[in-house]
């Protein structure tokens, strides 16, 4: 094992190989309180990449509830449970990665779902934390009782357990954009990656005998454009582009804002240390015990930030951004009144209203010669 440093935990860490950043990195948003679980960008994903014989099974996407869903069945219990206590010291993780807690002869520790487990996707589908009593009523956050929906991808994650765990080195991660690709042609469908991987998001092919893993949308990704899960969804709560080092961050790259600067868009279990790529913006109604697992120590401070929004122009500006467009955005600019985004030419992709705009129409139209009803 090698040490390298993973900022999501604030300290060294082991890994298989030597630390090797790519020179942008994939990265992916999700604000938490907006999504409704429609289930667009599982299908956008499915429609697009995994309608093929041996994939039915395969949701390179999925949207999950909390906190009794989960696509397999328990992958998020099943390796916490056997990691052990999880602690942290302020913003340092104390307790083992993965990759520490590994077994004797291992090199990550596991959990690996039955096939059972893969034939569920909905089990838990919409079910709150406890009893919901009669007359019950929502005064405070956090809710008494929640519940929530969670979008996962593959998080194209900068120490990815399927690419150190894979004896033929079929997989790889692009230094152009960091996102982690199985070559098909090297892989000989020993699925050490869909063991290894503790998020489960690579996924054996029974008919074509190899692994498959989200690939990133890698074609858009190219041209400049956003993910297909990203583009389709249906609630605006997703933004994808490219995240920095936090000594390398930059205050007008709106990933960069979120994760660095206003720190409300954290990681995905963090502790398992292979530093992934997705970011949630915490659920406000939920209770933070909770979300401290899977987020971090960070959590509480992010749903306050978030709750104060509307006092913060530039926060709010940023938020109006997620979800406006196709393009990548690589800066942004905020005025009274717009947000801006810009491509990696610099160019202007998208300009928002901050507020929008109220327009009311004339009761009468003259033209039409037609009554109308305003609505609110
Ligand atoms: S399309 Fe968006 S709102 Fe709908 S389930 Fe997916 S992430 Fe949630
Ligand atoms: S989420 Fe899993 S499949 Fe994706 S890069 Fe990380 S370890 Fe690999």
């Amino acid at each position: 094992m090698r040490k390298v440093y993973n900022w999501q935990i604030g300290r060294n860490a082991s890994y298989i190989y030597p630390e090797n950043r790519p020179k942008k990195q994939w990265a992916i948003i999700f604000d938490l309180n907006k999504c409704i679980s429609c289930q667009t960008c599982s299908l956008a994903c499915k429609t697009t990449w995994t309608s093929g014989k041996g994939q039915e099974y395969m949701f390179w996407n999925n949207v999950e509830s909390k906190p009794y869903g989960g696509y397999p069945i328990g992958w998020d219990l099943g390796i916490l449970s056997k990691l052990g206590p999880q602690e942290w010291k302020g913003n340092k993780y104390t307790g083992k990665t993965l990759f520490e807690a590994a077994d004797k002869d291992e090199k990550i520790l596991y959990h690996l779902p039955e096939d059972a487990d893969w034939a569920h996707p909905n089990l838990g589908e919409d079910e709150a934390s406890g009893m919901i009593n009669q007359g019950d009523w929502i005064a405070t956050y956090p809710h008494r009782i929640w519940m929530f929906y969670l979008p996962r991808t593959c998080a194209h994650c900068t120490y990815p357990a399927c690419l150190s765990a894979c004896p033929r080195k079929a997989i790889y991660k692009r230094e152009e954009d960091g996102i982690v690709l199985i070559d098909q042609s090297r892989c000989r469908g020993y699925r050490e990656c869909v063991r290894a991987c503790p998020y489960k998001k690579s996924m054996f092919n029974v008919e074509t005998r190899v692994s498959e893993k989200c690939i990133g949308c890698y074609p858009k990704i190219e041209k400049g454009e956003m993910t297909q899960c990203v583009t389709n969804c249906i609630g605006k709560i997703r933004i994808n582009g490219f995240v920095s080092t936090p000594d390398n961050a930059r205050k007008d790259n709106p990933m960069d804002y979120l994760i660095h600067y206003k720190k409300i868009a954290l990681p995905y279990y963090p502790q398992f240390g292979l530093e992934p790529n997705l970011y949630y913006i915490p659920p406000i109604h939920v209770a933070p015990s909770f979300l401290e697992q899977m987020f971090g120590p960070k959590v509480e401070k992010a749903m306050g930030t978030y709750i104060n929004a509307r006092n913060d122009h530039e926060l709010q500006a940023l938020l109006v951004l997620i979800g406006s467009t196709e393009k990548i955005l690589h800066t942004f600019k905020v005025d009274e009144e717009y947000a801006y985004g810009y491509d990696e030419q610099g160019k202007e992709v998208v300009k928002v209203p901050i507020t929008e705009p109220k327009i009311i129409r004339d009761y009468h139209d003259a033209k039409l010669n037609a009554y109308r009803q305003n609505t609110p």
